[in-house]
Order: structure tokens, then C-alpha cells, then sequence
């Protein structure tokens, strides 16, 4: 007995999960929302032509009685009573507006005349018909039988008395009857209709975002980034709604992997900057004596400042190539920060007895990050003035062409060779004859990163032995006066 109540207490429980789960489906409640639309639009179109028809019905019963009247009050206007005797005579030619019942009553209790048709000798209450009488005209009506009403209207004759006529007519119910319950029995198979077609076009209209909810839940099922929503060539919002969730899944899939290959390569770019530092950590635990452990811990902490020197140029190389470098782009001139840049180089210049000469034709304005900008000039600067002996020339330009500003860094150093010009924008790359240098290779692979991320371009012309000249292009800001477009992030 107990389990039979709670399993059908519990069978009612899963019902109504099943119901609000159903209710929470968007097709499902956007097809009750049309065919709620569609019954209520049909309800009140039946209601409209109900109103219409019963109007209509009304109107035609009561126009003979109105016509009737009028033509009875001109007569007694015209010729007296006894123009309105022969009016009431001659009425009744015309089967389709007769039997009139007429009367003419004074003072509500005193007949004057009276002619009924044979039928109203059944009204059991002629009397209070004939006093109820409205004085000031209008209209009355009274039962007859189920299908049919006396309905009469009345108006004041001149001197005073009474006139009334009337006619039994069908009740209107009669006729609209059929038409309520015809419009009732209409209303279930329309109700089906209504909720078949509003099933149908829901479905159909919510199939793209069923199918987005259905790759979505695949990607977080299998860590498939690769799949993609089926496109149409509709041109509707949900159709460009799927392109566009595609536009987002392919720029996820593009930065997941730039940040897995990003991983994969500081992993193994740091591999030998840490075996080295471990080394010389052991070096310090087994030296014998205080001074070389001294030594080799100096060696840990120089190594440990490279590694960390290393990642943070990594991580900016990184970020830049990925477009995930935040850009405080603001306008200035190149040839400023060229100037301040020089400005840091100057010293070591002096000591190699090396010239730094500026060109600068144009202050060559830019919309940039002045930081990192600066950042890859120093770059370049301290390349020329690095691999360039002692006595040498270093040239800085800056001219607009066209649209654009264009950095020339120019030197008659030991320049690079050829086999080597595709390979020097490489991470941790270091040409054969550098290496006495002090560097890490990422010098120009970050100055690359940076102008790319600015959208713009870098080129070097290098022969060995006569030197060599990086080429930097970035688009000119628009006109002083005419405001910048400023953008926190690219
Ligand atoms: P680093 O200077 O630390 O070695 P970079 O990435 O700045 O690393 O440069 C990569 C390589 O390109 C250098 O090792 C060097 O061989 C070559 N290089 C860069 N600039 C110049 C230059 N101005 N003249 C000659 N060689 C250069």
C-alpha cells in the first residue's frame, strides 16, 4: 500500500520534472507562444464577425418597423387620422414587411387605436405592452417564443398621443446560434493547427542555435577545437550568428595554439640556461674553498638573471607574435624617441669612438606604445653600435613616404652574411661570429614582434664586411589636428 502511494507519488514527481524540463525547451515555448497568438488572432476574428453579423441581423429586422413608423407619423402629420388609417390599410402589400401591430394610445391608459395581427392575441400582457410605451420614442422588445421576439418602436404624434409599431421577428440568437457553435467546434481542429504549425516553424527556426548548442557541447566533450557549425547562405541573424560563433571558435582555436607552441618552445629554450645554472649551483655545494664557491655562486646568480632576462623577452616575443601584447598606442614622433634612444647609446658609442649620426627629415609621426617602440630601436641601435668596430659609423634616418614613416639604422660594421639574413629573426638565433658578443639572440626577434604588432614592416640589406642597414616602415598618424584614434589593445 505504502510503496504503490510513493510510487506514483514519485511517477507525479518525474511528470512534473519532465514538464518544466519540456517548458524550459525554447522551441517548446516559443511554439505555445504561436499558437497562442494564432487562437487568440482566431478568437477575436470569430468574435468580429459574430459582432458584425448579429449588427447586420439586427439592423435588417428593425429597418421595415423604422421605415414603418416614419411613414405612419407623416401620414398623421399630413392628413390626420384618417392618413394614418389608410396608411396602416395599405401596409401589407408587401408580404416580407408585414403584419404590423399599430397602435395609438394617449396618456399611456387611454387607446385610440389599435390593430394587431391575429398572433399577438396570445401576449398575455398586451396591456402593460401598451403602457410601457416609451413617451419620447425608441425602442422595446418581448419575448414571443424560443425562436422569436415582438419587437416595436414608438414616437410621439404631435398633439400628444402615442404611436407604436411592432413586428414579431426571429431573435437573433436563431441565426447566430449556429454560427457560436460552428465557430466552437472550428476552434479544436484550428487549436491542432496551430500548435502542429507553431511545433514545425519553431523548430525550424531555433535548428542554427541547436546546432551551435550541439558543437559547443562537443568541443567541451571531446577538446575538439577543430569543430565548427554548418553555415548556410541564408542571410538572416541566426545564420550570421553561426558564422560569426565560427569567426570566435577559429580565433580561440588560432590563440590556443600560438600559446601551446609559445609553451613548447620556452620549455625548450630554457632548458639549457637552467642545465647551466644547475651546474653551477653543484660547482658551489662541492667547491673546496670559500673563494671558488663564492665564485660559482656569483656564476648561479649571473646565469639565474640571463634566465629571467630570457623568459620576460620570451613571454614578450610571445605575446607580440600572438597579438596578445597590450598596446598603449598613443601619437608621437619617431624622430623623439629616436633622439632619446641615441641619447642612452651615446656613452657606449664614445667608448668604441663609434659616431651616431641622425637624418631626420621628418618628425615622422605614429600612432605607437612609445615603450616598446623605444624598446626595439635600443634593440637595433645596440646591435650597429655592437657589431661594429671601433671608429665606425652608425646612421640613424627618418623621412615619411607616401602614407608612411620610414627608420633607417645604418652601419659600416662587420654586416651579415647572406646564409644568415633569413635566420638572425629567429628566437635565441646568434650569428657564428657573434657569439663573442655579449646577447641572447632574441634581440631581433622581439624588434620583428613589435613592428608586426604595430602592423608594420622590417627588412635589412647587409653585405658582409661593408655593414648593414634594418629598415623600419610603420603608417603615419593621421594630421596634427585631426584626432587620433587611440586603442588600448591590438
Ligand atoms: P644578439 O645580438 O643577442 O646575438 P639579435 O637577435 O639581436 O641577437 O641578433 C641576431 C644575430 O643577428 C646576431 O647574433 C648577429 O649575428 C646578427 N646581427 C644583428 N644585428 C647586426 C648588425 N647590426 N650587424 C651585424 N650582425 C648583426
Amino acid at each position: 500500500m505504502w510503496s504503490k502511494r510513493s510510487r506514483s507519488a514519485s511517477s507525479t514527481a518525474a511528470g512534473l520534472g519532465r514538464g518544466r524540463r519540456l517548458w524550459h525547451s525554447f522551441t517548446v515555448r516559443l511554439s505555445f507562444y504561436y499558437a497562442s497568438a494564432f487562437v487568440i488572432s482566431a478568437a477575436l476574428l470569430f468574435a468580429l464577425l459574430y459582432f458584425l453579423q448579429a449588427t447586420l441581423f439586427d439592423w435588417r429586422e428593425r429597418d421595415p418597423i423604422d421605415k414603418f413608423l416614419k411613414q405612419c407619423v407623416v401620414a398623421y402629420q399630413q392628413h390626420g387620422s384618417e392618413g394614418l388609417f389608410n396608411a396602416v390599410k395599405t401596409q401589407g402589400a408587401d408580404p416580407r414587411e408585414g403584419p404590423f401591430f399599430v397602435s395609438i394610445t394617449f396618456r399611456k391608459d387611454l387607446v385610440l387605436y389599435l390593430k394587431e395581427p391575429s398572433e399577438w392575441f396570445k401576449l398575455p400582457n398586451l396591456t402593460s405592452i401598451l403602457q410601457r410605451s416609451p413617451q419620447n420614442g425608441g425602442w422595446s422588445r418581448l419575448p414571443a417564443d424560443d425562436r422569436s421576439e415582438y419587437v416595436l418602436e414608438s414616437a410621439q404624434l404631435l398633439d400628444g398621443p402615442i404611436l407604436q409599431v411592432g413586428r414579431k421577428i426571429n431573435r437573433s440568437e436563431t441565426l447566430t446560434g449556429p454560427f457560436v457553435t460552428a465557430a466552437l467546434i472550428l476552434l479544436v481542429p484550428t487549436l491542432l493547427l496551430a500548435i502542429i504549425a507553431g511545433a514545425v516553424f519553431a523548430h525550424r527556426a531555433t535548428a542554427p542555435v541547436r546546432q551551435m548548442l550541439q558543437t559547443a557541447r562537443s568541443i567541451i566533450n571531446t577538446g575538439n577545437l577543430a569543430e565548427r557549425v554548418p553555415e548556410t547562405q541564408e542571410q538572416d541573424e541566426l545564420a550570421e550568428l553561426a558564422r560569426q560563433f565560427n569567426r570566435v571558435l577559429e580565433q580561440n582555436q588560432r590563440l590556443i595554439r600560438g600559446m601551446r607552441e609559445a609553451l613548447d618552445n620556452v620549455a625548450h629554450d630554457l632548458r639549457s640556461p637552467l642545465t647551466r645554472l644547475r651546474a653551477s649551483a653543484e660547482l658551489a655545494l662541492e667547491a673546496d674553498t670559500p673563494e671558488s664557491s663564492q665564485e660559482a655562486l656569483a656564476d648561479s646568480v649571473e646565469e639565474s638573471d640571463r634566465v629571467l632576462t630570457m623568459l620576460n623577452t620570451l613571454m614578450d616575443v610571445t605575446e607580440a607574435e600572438n597579438g596578445m601584447m597590450r598596446l598603449n598606442l598613443e601619437r608621437c614622433s619617431l624622430t623623439s624617441l629616436l633622439e632619446e634612444v641615441t641619447d642612452l647609446y651615446q656613452l657606449i658609442a664614445e667608448e668604441k669612438s663609434i659616431e651616431i649620426k641622425s637624418h631626420f627629415i621628418s618628425p615622422g609621426y605614429v600612432e605607437v606604445d612609445p615603450n616598446r617602440m623605444r624598446q626595439a630601436f635600443g634593440n637595433l641601435l645596440d646591435n650597429a653600435v655592437k657589431y661594429t668596430p671601433n671608429g665606425g659609423l652608425v646612421e640613424i634616418e627618418c623621412d615619411n613616404k607616401d602614407e608612411e614613416v620610414v627608420v633607417t639604422i645604418r652601419d659600416n660594421g662587420m654586416g651579415i652574411p647572406p646564409a644568415e639574413q633569413n635566420r638572425i629573426w629567429d628566437r635565441l638565433y646568434r650569428g657564428d661570429t657573434s657569439r663573442s658578443q655579449r646577447g641572447l639572440g632574441l634581440g631581433l626577434s622581439l624588434v620583428k614582434a613589435v613592428v608586426e604588432a604595430h602592423a608594420g614592416t622590417i627588412s635589412l640589406r647587409s653585405e658582409p664586411g661593408k655593414g648593414s642597414e634594418f629598415i623600419v616602415t610603420l603608417a603615419a598618424a593621421v594630421a596634427a589636428g585631426q584626432p587620433a584614434t587611440v586603442s588600448s589593445e591590438r
